[in-house]
């Protein structure tokens, strides 16, 4: 006699945790939709973790609001992760029909965890400042909080110099975009190995890094707002210390120290690639800003596979960027070399990987990537 599997249980409540439980009665039709960012109409990203599954047992689950969502025609193309280990993250194929995204695998493990992206969960989160914190080369320069009052430190690799440029990097302004805090992890990586080229690109420049821009909205499982349900992307002309403090403690440690290169690290909900969006709608954009932009990108393709240029976001027109937006507005600011590099939730079609999609170990690939084609870049800057 074949048994029917039990029932399953489904948790989301810890750190990037999100999902809401319709129904789990039937393994073959597990309802569930996807919970708003707090204060905010936003939602897609998800993340959960189902136990008490058989071994050689089909799941299947069924997200029903995926269609209400902040961007419903990015679930075409998309494929959910799973991780059956805590470690190793793997695409299942997912259908989207319109309405509903579901996905089914035959268990192996009794826990399986599934998301949106390979997650950046809160112990890592705390792990990577620890590596920062701990690492020689490294200074925390500054501390700002978050509404919820997170620690949102800035470290900076150098000792401010006059003299040497200085490079920004920051990530995860949108809080469900978590393969920006792995692009963060990739840079930590590279001081901590410490190898020629970057000691040879410290010796002319500065790095200044904030590792998770939106750490409340990161924790509380948002796709796209901080806790006051305020996208920190979009108030970079009117940051304020009550309600978006994490981009007014930003600007503010940018305008004591100075920037010479801006880039911020995203994710992107629908365009299989990687790409990067710039300056060229910012009223000060000149022929300088142009040709560092084309000289970054041509470098960056050159480099890696991981990249290109084809596939991007429609360019700005002449004069009508928006400059609520951090790339815009630090651009237009500082008259630098600003970029938002933007990551796939798929993958990069360029150079596809169909067990992992775009992944973790990638984006923090491409950071290292993107460090050297900035190395050469530092005479140049200015
Ligand atoms: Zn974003």
């Amino acid at each position: 006699m074949h048994s029917s599997p039990n029932a399953i249980t489904i948790e989301a409540g810890f750190d990037t945790g999100n999902i809401q439980v319709l129904d789990a009665s039937d393994p073959t039709n597990i309802r569930l939709a996807i919970r708003p960012d707090t204060r905010s109409g936003h939602f897609q990203w998800f993340h959960f973790r189902a136990s008490g599954l058989v071994a050689g047992e089909r799941y299947e689950f069924v997200i029903t609001n995926a269609g209400q969502s902040s961007y419903p025609h990015a679930w075409n193309g998309y494929d959910a992760v799973a991780c059956e280990d805590s470690e190793h993250w793997f695409r299942v194929p997912s259908h989207y029909d319109g309405s509903a995204l579901s996905f089914s695998l035959v268990a192996s493990a009794p826990i399986i965890s599934f998301a949106y992206f390979e997650p950046y969960r809160l112990a890592r989160h705390e792990a990577l400042m620890a590596r920062a914190d701990a690492h020689h080369g490294l200074e925390r320069l500054a501390t700002g909080r978050s509404c919820e009052g997170r620690e949102i430190p800035l470290y900076r690799a150098g000792k401010g110099e006059p003299g040497k440029r200085k490079l920004w990097f920051i990530a995860q302004q949108h809080p469900g975009e978590h393969m920006a805090e792995w692009f963060m992890e990739g840079i930590i990586e590279a001081l901590e190995q410490g190898e020629p080229w970057l000691r040879s690109l410290l010796e002319r420049a500065e790095l200044y890094l904030i590792l998770n821009m939106n750490p409340d909205g990161a924790f509380h499982g948002h796709l796209r707002t901080n806790a006051a349900g305020k996208d920190l992307n979009r108030a970079w002309q009117d940051a304020t210390a009550e309600e978006t403090p994490e981009v007014h403690f930003a600007l503010q440690q940018m305008d004591k120290h100075g920037v010479d290169l801006f880039i911020d690290a995203h994710g992107d909900e629908e365009i299989p690639h990687v790409f990067t969006a710039a300056c060229e709608g910012n009223p000060g954009y000149s022929p300088r800003i142009a040709d560092l932009e084309a000289r970054l990108r041509d470098a960056l393709c050159a480099r890696t596979a991981e990249f290109q240029q084809r596939h991007g976001y429609t360019r700005d027109l002449p004069g009508q960027a928006n400059m609520r937006l951090a790339c815009n507005a630090v651009g237009q600011r500082f008259d630098c070399l600003s970029l938002t590099l933007e990551m796939p939730f798929k993958d990069h079609l360029d150079a596809p990987e169909p067990r992992t999609g775009w992944s973790g170990a990638r984006s923090a690939r491409l950071a290292q990537d993107m460090l050297k084609v900035v190395a050469d870049m530092v005479p140049v800057l200015r």
